[in-house]
């Protein structure tokens, strides 16, 4: 029997254990943690397609209905309203989902706790399995969903084209926190603000099930106690609903990055936050992990008996940049442009019309076709008022022509492995993805002259 491992319980690895195992696949899933101690203790956000998309079905307690959220400018004005797609989607919480992803795999899988895989076993080119801090275990193909800090990662061959160093900026530092409620007669708003006080992003919300108030503070840097006072009085001041007493911390950290590109290699695939699928705009990398891990299953079905080598393996790459890695690549050159702008430049495309709710529509979600929600008046009106700017429009238009860039390049992946052709496009990618702050802040700076 031909044996799998899935390093770390992420949400890809997970899902894809089940439907692997179905195959006649030897699955084990090693994670450091220990069960009690899996997944997050809050809700988050994901449309309501996610699970139905990819034949899960979740339990009732497991979801909620989602907060439609409200998105405010550095200055706390220029509210966006984020499209109210009634029961399109929901708040899903974190533990309870693991709980539930880990028990479709019992019986069958091999599921050990605590315990670290330390380093893959690499023989010839090919991984041939794990060491753990208990042991080394052999397998014909490794799966990596131990999320953004995933060291087996980063220590592959250069040429599995797989080892991007994790770079300042590629992820927030996010603490994520419930504080009690201030009773002033109404539910608390669901409120995100861009760039409040200093951090990068801030949101207050319900939490249900302690009856407080959910609270993100997100920063690419470490946020100092002073920093997080200034950021908790920013949100108190728009926000009275919130009180003082702490009920619950944690920090964790949220990768915001373009897109690994290359996802496999010679007995290995990575998945999940690992690999980077994450929306650059938000990080919300739920749904992708598992559509990803749909790819990944229908992948190795098709194998049958071949081998998992890097050929073999290639079509799970391609079939995750056409899904969604092209668009993430996009998303991760506009967000480039949103972080340049100086406060007063976003709290003009705020209130302008310019990001009328449709544009937050697409921006958020992962497909064109909600381009109808777009309110076109409202967006014509922006694009009247944009052109009395004329900075802007020159840094949105460079802006828009570079991710494009980006979206081609990601699609024009080699259709077939080939090492060489692998190993070029890779260093155009790199190329084209790393040089997209430095450009589109030296386009926002030109603009201005
Ligand atoms: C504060 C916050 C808010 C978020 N909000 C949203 C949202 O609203 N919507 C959304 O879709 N997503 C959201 N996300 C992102 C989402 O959590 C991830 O993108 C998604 O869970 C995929 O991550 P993952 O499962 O690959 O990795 P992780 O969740 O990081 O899981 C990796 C697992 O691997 C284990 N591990 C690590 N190293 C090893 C090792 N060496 N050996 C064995 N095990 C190891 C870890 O213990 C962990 O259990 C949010 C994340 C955070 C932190």
């Amino acid at each position: 029997m031909r044996k799998i491992i899935v390093i770390g319980a992420g949400i890809g690895g997970l899902y894809a254990a089940k439907p692997l195992s179905e195959l006649g696949y030897n699955v084990t899933v090693i994670e450091a943690r220990e069960r009690p101690d899996l997944g997050y203790p809050w809700y988050d956000s994901v449309a309501a397609r996610t699970f139905s998309s990819v034949g899960l079905k979740v339990p009732e307690d497991v979801c909620i209905p989602k907060q439609v959220l409200n998105y405010y400018a550095p200055s706390g004005e220029g509210k966006i309203k984020q499209p109210d797609r009634a029961g399109k989607s929901l708040d899903v919480h974190r533990e309870k989902l693991i709980r539930f992803l880990l028990s479709r795999l019992e019986p069958h899988c091999s599921l050990r706790f605590g315990e670290r895989v330390t380093s893959l076993v690499i023989e010839d080119g090919a991984v041939k399995g794990v060491v753990t801090d208990k042991g080394r275990c052999e397998a014909d193909l490794v799966i990596d969903s131990s999320g953004v800090f995933s060291s087996c990662r980063r220590a592959t061959p250069d040429d599995f084209c797989l080892n991007d160093p994790l770079c300042e900026n590629d992820y927030i530092i996010a603490y994520r926190e419930v504080y009690s409620r201030v009773d002033v007669g109404k539910a608390p708003a669901p409120n995100v603000y861009l760039y409040p006080a200093g951090l990068m992003l801030a949101w207050v919300k319900s939490e249900p099930d302690m009856d407080g108030v959910d609270v993100f503070l997100g920063s690419y840097k470490e946020i100092s106690p002073e920093e997080k006072e200034r950021a908790l009085a920013f949100l108190r001041a728009h926000n009275p609903c919130l009180g003082g007493t702490l009920l619950s911390t944690r920090k964790e950290c949220v990768p915001l990055r373009y897109p690994l590109g290359v996802l496999s290699a010679n007995g290995y695939a990575v998945i999940g936050n690992a690999a980077f699928m994450t929306k650059p705009f938000c990080g919300s990398g739920i749904e992708i992990s598992l559509k990803a891990a749909k790819a990944l299953v229908s992948v190795v079905r098709g194998l049958g008996d071949a081998p998992f080598t890097a050929e073999n393996l290639w079509k799970y790459t391609l079939l995750c940049a056409k899904d969604f890695g092209a668009y993430h690549a996009a998303q991760y050159v506009f967000r480039q442009m949103i972080e340049c702008l100086l406060p007063e430049d976003l709290d003009f495309l705020f209130t302008s019309g310019l990001f009328d709710k449709g544009v937050v529509a697409i921006a958020s979600l992962d497909s064109g076709k909600y381009m109808k929600e777009v309110d076109v008046r409202a967006f014509y009106r922006g694009i009247v008022s944009a052109f009395r700017r004329k900075d802007i429009l020159a840094v949105v238009k460079g802006a828009f022509t570079y991710a494009l860039r980006a979206y081609f390049l990601t699609r024009s992946l080699p259709g077939k492995y080939d090492a060489k052709k692998v190993k070029e496009w890779k260093a155009k990618y790199d190329a084209l993805m790393r040089a997209a702050p430095k450009t589109v802040a030296e386009l926002y700076r030109a603009s201005k002259e």
